[in-house]
């Protein structure tokens, strides 16, 4: 199986990410763990060299391009609480820090998050976003690689950015929260689409569940997104890429195929977007 977006590089597995890896490791799971600063960028690099399931993604994240405190309730099981200090994106350090090691497989997550903005700010902070996006699209193109993109309450503002500054090895909209429309713009353009723990909640995503059992096979990406959002049976604990399991079996349930169909297919869309033999 193949998670492929995970934060076992962030501070909530500081205590134990051996025994989470290695945790993984036993389940036959492959891991990219995604940066969303530089230090994060860095922590997952260092992963990638250290254990033979792990590669890693390099970029930075929208939320974190301002200094800002966010505290979400996403059920009653899950409060997720993120700080940020604002970092300016700097090209030449992520472009170093990308060529350091093979384990690199994209640049991200990056992207654009309306969603905790204020009113007021959202005009200046929409250009930064999308200024430093574009920069990121730059870095993955010059250096070949694919982008693992974050987009919340942007998706209309993406795909203009994405035709108008093209990705040349495209990537993956991770954790895809827009409607039917925008899911099959992005699909047509190439892109695949990544899916979570939220997949199995019972309270949501009706919209989510319509786009997996629509869409293309050869598109669908299994990820946990881990520390956050862990799936059913799992809710209420701290996520981890272990769980990707729950993840493919409801990716199994909803397209009407054997889990080992949806496993082998999981880790073989991830393989070749990726390039990770
Ligand atoms: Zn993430």
């Amino acid at each position: 199986m193949f998670d492929a977006h995970a934060h076992v590089n962030f501070r909530d597995f500081k205590e134990d990410y051996d025994e989470t890896i290695k945790r993984a490791q036993q389940k036959g799971v492959s891991m990219i763990n995604i940066g969303s600063q530089f230090s994060t960028s860095e922590r997952a690099v260092d992963l990638g060299e250290k254990y033979d399931n792990c590669f890693s993604a390099v970029g930075l994240h929208p939320f974190h391009v301002v200094e800002r405190e966010v505290e979400e309730e996403v059920d009653e099981h899950e409060t997720i609480k993120i700080k940020s200090r604002a970092e300016k994106f700097d090209y030449e350090k992520y472009k170093k820090l990308a060529l350091s090691s093979n384990n690199v497989v994209a640049i991200g997550e990056c992207g654009l998050d309306y969603h905790y903005t204020t009113e007021d700010k959202l005009p200046e902070e929409k250009k930064l976003q999308q200024e430093v996006l574009n920069q990121q699209i730059d870095l993955a193109n010059e250096l070949d690689l694919p982008m693992i993109i974050h987009c919340r309450d942007g998706q209309d503002d993406l795909v203009s950015i994405l035709r108008n500054n093209p990705l040349k090895k495209l990537g993956e909209a991770h954790f895809f929260s827009g409607n039917l429309d925008q899911a099959k713009e992005l699909i047509e353009m190439g892109y695949y689409i990544g899916f979570t723990g939220t997949i199995t909640f019972k309270n949501r995503v009706e919209t989510v569940l319509e786009i997996l059992k629509k869409m293309s096979l050869d598109r669908i990406i299994s990820e946990t997104d881990c520390p956050y959002v862990a799936p059913v049976p799992m809710r209420g604990q701290r996520n981890e890429p272990a769980y990707v399991e729950y993840v493919v079996k409801k990716i199994a349930e909803v397209r009407g195929i054997s889990f080992e169909e949806a496993e082998k297919i999981t880790e073989e869309n991830a393989r070749r977007l990726f390039n990770v033999k």
